[in-house]
């Protein structure tokens, strides 16, 4: 019978120091020895891209995006080549692979590079031939021949697709146990959860959840890959990312996000006329901007304020193009609030269950918040409150939900 293929990811804090590339490279070997075939995937060292990042501004403050993506694929491949010494060391028979030799064709969009295709066959030689194949994460060749990366965290991405075109399980070693109902040093009983859906995942990686990567999770649901997000310092099962069952109907909320880094920007006095709201977010999609948590008020005399969110580091240019949109169509102006939150609560039972709004909105208000604006989907609530209330918020939700509970049938 072939061994089962085990794909293991390790994140940069996990690598980040000697002893812990020791510490890993005993995790991966001990695997090796219990019969799997392991390929393992790792990211850059501790904070190594963040500086590789830094010495290039210096030289160059808006370097060529194809010159970053040269650049940063090495935090990757030094991590490869110690970890593969490492095992050696132990007599654990293993090579180092960059991620166009482990046969990851991506697009040419540096930076944020789509994976194409993965082509396993020298993987799988390597494993075959009794080796453990250390592939740098983040990093793919384009249809030119370029070096590309995957976006941030995109080593979970490597993972995911080696491990969906080797027919493996996926496991995604990180500093934190797993997925938890909410960030554990804010809502002080936060639960581990044993398993969660592609879609809530996706909803909490979004609001910014670190525990995996947003591109990794829509991979891996796509192809049906399931993951699982488990800590690099501890035997704990951690949490399964999968797709959903009759289970989470159990509860309607599932777990809480809070997102300090969001700012608001408010449009003043805009004429209330068809096509204002258009001029103002054509321009923001056109730079990319993403836009959240909308609010247009009532129109008096012919006027109106539209506010709305965005990622604190496309605030400065959302706000520039947002005011010259102003400007066109005769509004007011646009000013920016930085000091503000989004917290959500996150389920796939809340489509099935009324009433999970208003017992969101008045946890809220008895935590003494006012909400400043809302936004729905079918799986989220999310309110943007003062940032210096977000925590209290958070744990607003958390309790009112009960969420440190384990749910059972009768809940
Ligand atoms: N080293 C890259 C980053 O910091 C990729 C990763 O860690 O997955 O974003
Ligand atoms: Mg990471």
């Amino acid at each position: 019978m072939p061994q089962p293929v085990v794909v293991m990811k390790f994140g940069g804090s996990s690598l980040a120091t000697t002893d812990r590339v020791r510490l890993v490279a005993e995790r991966i070997a001990g695997r090796k020895r219990d019969g799997c075939n392991v390929v393992a995937v790792v990211s850059a060292q501790g904070d190594v891209t963040d500086e590789l990042l830094e010495r290039l501004r210096a030289l160059a403050p808006n370097p060529p995006a194809r010159e970053v993506d040269m650049l940063l694929a090495t935090g990757e491949q030094q991590s490869a080549a110690l970890i593969a010494a490492a095992l050696c060391a132990r007599g654990v028979d293993a090579v180092s692979l960059t991620g166009w030799q482990a046969g990851i064709t991506t697009d040419g969009n540096h930076r944020k590079a789509r994976i194409h295709r993965v082509s396993p066959h020298v993987v799988r030689s390597f494993l075959d031939s009794g080796r453990v194949a250390v592939v740098a994460g983040f990093q793919g060749i384009s249809g030119e021949r370029d070096i590309t990366t995957l976006g941030r965290g995109g080593s979970d991405l490597t993972a995911v697709a080696l491990a969906e075109s080797l027919g493996g399980a996926c496991e995604i070693y990180s500093d934190v146990a797993g997925v938890f109902t909410a960030d554990p040093r804010i809502v002080e009983d936060a639960r581990l959860l044993p398993e969660i859906r592609y879609d809530e995942m996706l909803e909490l990686a979004a609001l910014g959840a670190q525990v995996l990567q947003g591109r990794a999770v829509e991979y891996g649901w796509q192809h049906g890959v399931e993951i699982r997000a488990l800590s690099t310092f501890d035997d704990s099962p951690g949490t399964l990312v999968r797709e959903g069952s009759p289970m989470e109907r159990l509860q309607s909320v599932t777990g809480v996000a809070i997102d300090r880094k969001v700012s608001r920007v408010l449009c003043e006095s805009v004429p209330d006329l068809p096509g204002a709201a258009a001029a103002i977010f054509d321009g923001l999609a056109e730079a990319g901007v993403n836009v959240d948590v909308i609010v247009q008020s009532p129109s008096r005399e012919g006027r109106t304020d539209i506010g709305f969110t965005v990622s604190d580091d496309e605030a400065d240019t959302a706000l520039e193009i947002t005011r010259s949109a102003m400007v066109r169509l005769g509004a007011q102006g646009a000013t920016l609030d930085p000091n503000v939150a989004k917290v959500s609560a996150v389920g796939a039972g809340m489509q099935s269950r009324p009433g999970v709004a208003s017992r969101a909105f008045r946890a809220i208000a008895d935590a003494g918040v006012n909400i400043i604006a809302i936004s729905t989907s079918e799986i989220k609530i999310s309110c943007l409150v003062r940032r210096d209330q977000a925590e209290a918020s958070a744990r607003a939700l958390h309790a009112a939900f009960d969420l440190a509970m384990q749910p059972s049938l009768s809940d």
